[in-house]
């Protein structure tokens, strides 16, 4: 493979030619939906003068996908219908207007911009039982904040093997709510948006690898319980709150379908349901937006 997309270098340089040979090799990839808004993703078309700039400052290398990040993180690259397509994801924090990914050229930097649209989210209220989920005392807090650099270190990998792949399925059967990106009011007091969906379903209900990765993190944590992390290759990271049982360890690999732990209501939670993140370039996205099946 890295023989062939060296001798693929070769030829566009010599020919000048950014029609790549390996796009025609390749069938279309499967794409998250696009919707650029906060919380959302946005197909970000690399023009083809910049890539060729790019082939000229990577020749020689096995490298074939230009290098691209968004606030810093590294974007995933596809290449769809004889172009480079940054599949990005857009934080719930962002502000609407105009953003840009920036690239790297034999000529300098380069940006591509995007625009990104307002999206207003409704707000939801929650009532806890645990008090000390909504105020946590002073030794829950030191204990939530190695929690947090824990996950967001798993969230934040990027494992650059392989292609893209960025069709996952439904991790469990059940009804799934509409909630991503809701503000959240837990017993009168505004806390962090919610950042993933929630599916229903009974504790000891098996949850599935919604596509092939490897675990990089469990845990029980503060908030989200028993937790775990799937790595899945250029910037796709997802995760899975409030389990009754973990049935992976870190470090193993999974295959799409496989089963990984079971639902249960550990941690902050009102009842047992799946809280299911989706992280793409560490931006916790809405997950819908991956499911082929959109349905409700
Ligand atoms: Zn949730």
């Amino acid at each position: 493979m890295a023989s062939a997309m060296a001798s693929c270098l070769l030829l566009a340089g010599v020919l000048f030619a950014w029609t790549h040979p390996v796009f025609a090799q390749e069938t279309a990839p499967w794409l998250p939906r696009e919707s650029r808004v906060p919380g959302g993703i946005a197909w970000v078309e690399i023009p083809s003068a910049i890539s060729e700039e790019i082939s000229g400052e990577i020749s020689g290398s096995s490298t074939v996908a230009p290098v691209a990040t968004f606030e810093g993180r590294r974007t995933a690259m596809v290449a769809q219908g004889g172009r480079w397509l940054a599949i990005v994801g857009i934080p719930l924090a962002t502000q609407p207007g105009e953003h840009a990914i920036e690239l790297r050229t034999a000529q300098g930097p380069a940006k591509v911009s995007f625009r990104v649209d307002d999206k207003q989210y409704r707000t939801q209220h929650l009532t806890l039982q645990n008090q000390r989920h909504v105020n946590p005392d002073p030794e829950d807090l030191a204990r939530i904040r190695k929690e947090t650099e824990r996950s967001d270190a798993a969230l934040s990998l990027f494992t650059a093997s392989g292609l893209p792949s960025l069709h996952l399925d439904a991790p469990v059967k059940g009804r799934r709510s509409d909630s991503y990106g809701s503000r959240r009011v837990f017993n009168g007091q505004p806390r962090n948006p919610h950042s993933g969906m929630d599916i229903a379903a009974p504790k000891g209900t098996p949850i599935h690898s919604p596509a092939p990765g490897r675990i990089v993190e469990t845990g029980n944590f503060f908030f989200n319980g028993n937790t775990l992390y799937i790595d899945h290759g250029h910037g796709l990271v997802t995760m899975y709150c409030h389990l009754d049982t973990i049935r992976a360890e870190v470090g193993e690999r999974v295959e799409r379908g496989q089963v990984i732990g079971t639902v249960g209501a550990t941690g902050r939670v009102t009842g047992p349901h799946l809280h299911w993140g989706v992280a793409l370039n560490r931006a916790m996205v809405d997950p819908a937006l991956f499911l082929k099946d959109t349905a409700r």
